[in-house]
């Protein structure tokens, strides 16, 4: 058994779930119509390696009502996953608190009477938290079970400078910072293979992610998809950028997560998006779930587990 409460070797998502909701609980992916300030506000046109298309399910981009996803999403989930213990709605494409104060509290409101919906997640960028949308996410996060997801990505001004982020790294840290104070669980989201950036590098990172302390990570490899400015940059200098087999990856992660502060829960390790969106694919396809037994076959072959070797 480990401190985090079972006896799987990282701090696990569905380890969260259970000691908190009773069991899995499935996210719902909804797409609200949002947009996207690096997008629409910035003569550039957003992050090089965007492609909001590639990660909205092809249900959602069909149905502009909230609800019609929600349900749909259910009956989806439904047949995969009988036993799940609920669901969250998961305003997922583009940047979420992107909007009026009313209009997100209309629509959170909304998905909150969906039966079984357990509470929301919302995908968001650092920059785009004013205190008018802080004001009013610390008031859902009393009537509901509310994440806010972060999208970090990289720990370098360098690296965000030169992928077209439209944010530094301390303004990350400002949006956990005022997310904490009023007890907001958040979740920060990274990308390891972005252009310049190296393993050795992400290892050293890891202090700065301990130090941001957030309550869940996603880790993401960089997926290089079609029709990006990221996919032209990749075929004019591979040389910029670290990509990984699958067994490097594996292995990998295992470094990485035992240098990871064991307080943090992991949601995922890899991004899964279909493959006729995919560039260049360097993993072939392997499912998440594929992905996680490898790494707990890795942790378990070298004796080792979440934090283990923890840098602070
Ligand atoms: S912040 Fe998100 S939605 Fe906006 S351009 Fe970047 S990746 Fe795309």
């Amino acid at each position: 058994m480990y401190q985090w409460g079972d006896s799987r070797r990282f701090n696990s998502y569905s380890r969260f779930c259970k000691a908190h909701y009773g069991g899995r609980v499935q996210r719902l992916p909804i797409d609200a119509g949002f947009s996207c300030p690096n997008r629409t506000k910035r003569s550039e046109g957003g992050c090089s390696y965007c492609s909001n298309t590639a990660f909205t399910p092809s249900y959602l981009r069909e149905n502009g009502n909230i609800i019609t996803q929600l349900n749909r999403g259910k009956e989806f989930f439904k047949r995969r996953y009988p036993s799940n213990n609920g669901y969250f709605a998961y305003f997922q494409a583009f940047s979420n608190t992107f909007c009026s104060v009313n209009h997100l509290m209309t629509l959170c409101k909304k998905v909150m009477e969906v039966p079984e919906i357990q509470g929301i997640i919302i995908s968001t960028r650092p920059d785009c938290l004013p205190d008018k949308i802080l004001d009013l996410l610390s008031d859902l996060n009393k009537i509901t079970n509310l994440c806010i997801e972060i999208g970090v990505e990289s720990f370098h001004n360098d690296t965000l400078e030169h992928i077209n982020r439209g944010h530094n790294v301390e303004c990350s840290f400002k949006a956990f910072e005022m997310l904490r104070k009023r007890n907001i669980l958040a979740c920060a989201h990274l990308i390891f293979g972005l252009p310049y950036e190296t393993p050795h590098i992400w290892m050293e990172d890891i202090k700065l992610l301990n130090k941001l302390n957030p309550d869940f990570v996603k880790f993401h490899q960089l997926q290089i998809l079609k029709g990006t400015k990221i996919e032209s940059e990749y075929e004019a200098n591979h040389d910029s950028f670290h990509t990984f087999t699958i067994e490097e990856y594996v292995k990998f992660i295992c470094d990485y997560i035992e240098r990871l502060s064991p307080n943090i829960v992991i949601e995922r390790f890899t991004a899964e998006v279909p493959q006729r969106f995919l560039s260049i694919s360097h993993f072939g396809f392997t499912r998440h779930d594929a992905l996680v037994k490898m790494i707990e076959t890795e942790l378990a072959f070298r004796n080792s587990y979440q934090g283990c070797k923890a840098l602070y």
